[in-house]
């Protein structure tokens, strides 16, 4: 592994990567520091000393904390940050436990729409459920960058995992990004991403895309369950990925229930032919 680094992004901003680097981080969570004079942490991420070191060796006046969603790669390291430094951490919380870090408890509940007002910049909270229900996104008005967190991630496929994760509010959330004026993503995993609005709109039809096919395949059939019908969907896909890819194909199908044109008894989702 590589030792951690700073890089610097912009005038306002520099990211250290944790190093967690995994098939699921990518190279690892990224650590977003904010401003100069007074530094904001975003997502301080797993619970690992050493990352949490060079934090605070690199920002030496570290205001407060914000995390984008509190999956244990990225709110964790919060508590280790509080200890050390006595600073209020803000974001929303979720009342799903599965996957989650339950240490995260932040002075505030972040709202939809609020704006941060720094000495340097601004950061707007945009709610961005879908991959997490409690995820936010955070622009820096000034150099107009979008900090996506898992929202949007360079070089994967978000995970969207029910039932705390929900694919209709997530391709929402997807549009509600394309409303706001910014010109690059600084992801959760991975490196900077130009195009925002290509690139959110390119996830979209990627997504649609997906669903077709479950569409296609549970039409084909009347009656499936994400195991009846994981190979036929993700044949593009290798088994060892199966497990995941279940979880996806799960929130299409509750996706396409909510759109109302399948529906569900019990486990199965079933498509009914118009006569
Ligand atoms: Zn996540």
């Amino acid at each position: 592994m590589e030792p951690e680094k700073v890089v610097q992004i912009t005038p306002l901003i520099r990211r250290i990567t944790a190093g967690n680097g995994s098939v699921f981080t990518g190279p690892g969570t990224n650590t977003y520091l904010v401003g100069n004079e007074e530094v904001t942490v975003i997502d301080p991420g797993p619970a690992m000393e050493k990352h949490i070191d060079i934090i605070i060796k690199n920002a030496k006046n570290i205001k407060q904390i914000l995390v984008t969603h509190t999956h244990p790669d990225h709110s964790p390291g919060t508590r280790l940050l509080i200890e050390k430094l006595e600073i209020p951490s803000y974001g929303m919380i979720t009342t799903s436990t599965k996957n989650q870090d339950t240490t995260f408890k932040p002075r505030r509940i972040l709202k939809d729409g609020e704006l941060i007002e720094e000495k340097e910049f601004t950061l707007e909270v945009v709610h961005t459920p879908g991959h997490a229900s409690n995820h936010l996104c955070f622009v820096l008005k000034e150099e107009k960058y979008l900090f996506s967190g898992d929202h949007i991630m360079s070089g994967s496929t978000v995970v969207i995992g029910p039932p705390d994760g929900n694919m209709k509010q997530y391709i929402e959330s997807l549009e509600k990004l394309k409303k706001h004026d910014v010109d690059k993503i600084a992801p959760g995993h991975g490196d900077i991403l130009d195009n925002p609005h290509q690139v959110a709109d390119w996830i979209i039809s990627h997504r649609l895309e997906r669903e077709k096919k479950v569409f296609e395949a549970l039409k084909d059939v009347s009656r499936g369950t994400p195991d009846s019908l994981v190979e036929k969907v993700y044949a593009d896909v290798d088994s060892s990925l199966f497990p995941i890819a279940k979880a996806s194909l799960l929130a299409h199908l509750i996706k396409l229930e909510e759109d109302q044109v399948i529906r569900r008894e019990g486990e199965d989702y079933i498509y009914d032919t118009v006569s």
